[in-house]
């Protein structure tokens, strides 16, 4: 594959991604997933990429260096490195393995809960390689089973199906456990979310415990309640679920059972979110810690006066719904909102709730979701806890 003039640049700088516009021709019949060499224009070897001639991105780097052989030997030599990571950085067993782009792997993640993996595979590289990833998986993490959940909608966009189900050993039937920060939870990997739970807010579960202590606390899009958890380990005086997610509810009462908290700690309300904060204002319900952490509400550009909107909408309401000296913790997950501007959002928010807090702590994706420096979009969850003084 060639690239036009001067398109070569983000390649360079160590970028994995080439975007359709920046090709000039490819040669050859290559098969979607295969990997190529992409030239500039200049006929210079830039990378070993794979070949997603459907997609935008249409190819993704694999190796830099032209003698590589992408085989299951580069993917357990990534797979170790990427495993070798986590144990440097974390203890316990149950963590983000493999995070896409930052293990050098583009479209492949592997989540580990404890004897299990759990796969998704999100662009035809990753698809066309999934017997020695799998492989690879086996070799280095030797787990009790590996389960896909590649039901995921981008992959329509890569010309790929939908996939999930056993690829590998057992998987149990009910959830499995898993301990975090000493809290234990049982996540469904066959019908969860995503891959079965948010790893990327353990350290925020963490800083947001802390404090936690006497608080009465409103978990808002709690799905599985791993936050309400922590904050009630950590001695909250009682913590109010809500999700639009009945499912995530049942489960979230599971989890607080598993830890030996009782009923009256706690309540879940399968509602949404926007409408029960006005509700909550409606009837001058009051918290003394607010957690925001809603989905991706922006997806792309177009999308982001809109988005931008919806968080400082909540962020207002869970302003006005604090007692004084309360706390709000908002996350946002949208790569495309930067830091900056979701402190101007939270700003913005205070004023039109009529209060002026401090910001005591900024809050980031976990260690096990690091940032790749020449991919700066694997950087997109971001997080404050702001005090209301
Ligand atoms: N804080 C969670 C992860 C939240 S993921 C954790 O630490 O595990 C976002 C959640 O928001 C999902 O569970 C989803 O079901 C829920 N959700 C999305 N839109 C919603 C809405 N409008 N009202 C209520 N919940 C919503």
């Amino acid at each position: 594959m060639y690239l036009a003039p001067a398109r070569e640049k983000s390649l360079l700088r160590k970028h994995l991604w080439i975007f359709s516009g920046a090709v000039s021709s490819v040669d050859g019949p290559a098969v979607p997933g295969e990997t190529i060499d992409i030239f500039s224009s200049k006929n210079e070897f830039l990378a070993q990429a794979a070949y997603s001639p459907q997609s935008q991105l249409v190819a993704r780097v694999w190796s830099f260096d032209q003698s590589e052989v992408i085989d299951r030997a580069f993917f357990v030599n990534k797979i170790r490195n990427a495993y070798a990571l986590r144990r440097e950085l974390l203890t316990g067993e149950s963590f983000r393995l493999v995070n896409s782009e930052s293990d050098g792997l583009p479209g492949l993640t592997v989540d580990k809960y404890a004897d299990y993996l759990v796969v998704q595979l999100s662009s035809t590289g990753v698809d066309f390689h999934k017997k020695d990833i799998l492989a690879a998986l086996i070799e280095v993490v030797n787990p009790k089973g590996i389960f896909e959940r590649s039901d995921l909608s981008v992959r329509a966009r890569e010309g790929l199906a939908e996939s999930s189900g056993l690829l590998y050993g057992k998987i149990p039937d009910g959830g499995i456990e898993i301990v975090e920060n000493g809290a234990k939870y049982s996540v469904d990997i066959k019908h969860g979310q995503k891959t079965g739970f948010y790893f990327d807010q353990r350290d925020a579960r963490t800083e947001v415990a802390k404090l936690a202590a006497g608080r009465k606390v409103l978990n808002a899009f709690s799905y599985t309640g791993a936050f309400g958890v922590a904050c009630l380990l950590n001695g909250a005086a009682h913590v109010t679920n809500i999700d639009s997610s009945a499912p995530a509810l049942e489960q979230c009462a599971k989890n607080m059972e598993l830890n030996g908290i009782a009923p009256e700690q706690y309540t879940n309300e399968v509602k949404d979110v926007f409408d029960q904060l006005r509700k909550y204002r409606d009837m001058n319900q009051k918290f003394d810690m607010i957690i925001l952490d809603p989905p991706k509400f922006i997806d792309s550009q177009k999308a982001l006066m809109r988005g931008c909107r919806a968080y400082q909408d909540i962020a207002r309401l869970g302003f006005k719904l604090l007692n004084p000296g309360g706390v709000l913790v908002n996350f946002s997950c949208s790569g495309l909102m930067t830091a900056e501007l979701f402190q101007k959002i939270t700003a913005d928010a205070a004023v039109d709730a009529g209060v002026n807090g401090v910001i005591i702590k900024r809050l980031a994706q976990s260690c096990d979701h690091p940032t790749l420096l020449s991919v700066p979009e694997s950087f997109y969850l971001k997080g404050l806890i702001t005090k209301i003084v």
